[in-house]
């Protein structure tokens, strides 16, 4: 009887274990397992012995948020072609399947193993699968760890210096990574929107420009001090998010109500630097969209008046004639009545305030290959503002 009993609560420990857990499922030869850092997957179904249906659904309900994150791992027994259909039934088909076999090299998955439908909301992938993983990401994974690694190499430079300016939601530093106190300051922003991760390769890419041996950008860093928060919202990056971080909240809506730890960690950090006499003179805030192929700019529209005056047509035009090939758009907008960074830049200091957007499926090289272009003619604009207040 007893030994009955030991194997029904048994039974219900790995049942119970099986569905208490939807980031993990498998049929005995196929495993589909989301729980590494920025893992994401809400429902598994074995239709077949080489076919499983997964569901993805963003964190929250709400109207910005009608798509979904997903990223998971697919091992088999035996090495075989996978058919997975993926449902977003609270949304749309957003991303491009990205594939990796390290979880660090992705590539986009090739065109004819994937069948996007936008009507219906979903989306079929064939992988191959084997007892190493086969990774699925809608986006390359760039999550804690990564920004780790970045900001021990960032901690070499003579430059530089890291500190934490508050903690998350959940407990996660916010980081900021500064050079040495000079009378005005460059703020650059990233990942506010976890899923954003072109805009995050682009800021990389920027930031490393700017932290560069050359003349231009020592001359510039003689000048400017950079105020850089590369990782906002590392709970959604973590918890594999579509948008929001643990609080619920859509970070870049949350500039003037500071409601969240992450934004009143920055919050905190400008009223430092009001006390230092330090005066911000531009503000980058890189994201990623699914509204261009390769990038775009919002700005204040030309018509509103920044310091330093014209800015963004200077900038955008100087990098033009360097990259005439190369297509891009500036779109300057009114200042939205949300409470996002671009629009509290530009109203608390009259500054040119960007949201700085990748493309979602942007080419990854042209990325790596352009981004040096942007921050050298950003350096070489700003360095002929004049001064503050004259
Ligand atoms: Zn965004």
């Amino acid at each position: 009887m007893v030994s009955r009993f030991l194997v029904i609560a048994l039974i219900a420990l790995v049942s119970f274990a099986a569905s208490a857990d939807d980031r993990y499922c498998e049929n005995g030869l196929i495993a589909v397992d989301a729980r590494h850092a920025g893992g994401d997957l809400d429902g598994c179904r074995f239709k077949s012995g080489d076919s499983v249906e997964l569901t993805f659904r963003p964190e929250d309900r709400s109207v910005d948020n009608d798509f979904s994150w997903f990223s998971f791992r697919v091992t088999a027994k035996k090495p075989q072609k996978i058919k997975i259909r993926m449902r977003f039934p609270d949304g749309y088909a957003r991303f491009w399947p990205k594939i990796s076999h390290d979880g660090k090299s992705w590539t986009p998955a090739a065109e004819a193993a994937v069948r996007r439908n936008w009507s219906k909301k979903s989306m079929t992938l064939i992988v191959t699968a084997g007892e190493s993983a086969t990774w699925v990401s809608a986006q390359e994974l760039l999550t804690q760890s990564y920004y780790d690694q970045w900001l021990e190499e960032l901690a070499a430079h003579q430059d530089i210096l890291t500190a934490e300016i508050g903690k998350s939601v959940e407990g996660r530093p916010v980081t900021l990574v500064k050079t040495s106190n000079k009378r005005e300051a460059i703020v650059l922003l990233g990942r506010q929107h976890p899923t954003e991760v072109p805009g995050a390769l682009a800021m990389r890419v920027f930031v490393d420009a700017l932290l560069a041996d050359t003349v231009l950008a020592k001359e510039f860093r003689e000048r400017f001090t950079l105020l850089i928060v590369p990782l906002v919202n590392p709970d959604g990056v973590e918890n594999g998010h579509s948008r929001h971080n643990a609080g619920g909240t859509d970070l870049n809506r949350d500039w003037g109500p500071f409601t969240q730890p992450e934004t009143q960690s920055i919050a905190g950090l400008l009223e430092a630097v009001d006390k230092l006499k330090m005066t911000p003179r531009l503000m980058l805030d890189f994201h990623a969209t699914k509204y261009t192929d390769s990038l775009l700019f919002y700005t204040q529209l030309t018509e509103d008046e920044t310091d330093p005056p014209n800015f963004a047509t200077n900038w955008l035009y100087s990098v033009r004639s360097r990259l005439p090939d190369f297509a891009f758009v500036h779109d300057p907008r009114p200042t939205s009545e949300q409470p996002n960074t671009k629009g509290y830049f530009y109203t608390r200091y009259g500054i040119p305030s960007f949201t700085y957007e990748l493309g979602d499926e942007a080419d990854r090289e042209s990325i790596r290959a352009s981004t040096p272009i942007f921050a050298e003619e950003m350096m070489r604009v700003m360095l002929q503002a004049d001064l503050p207040g004259t």
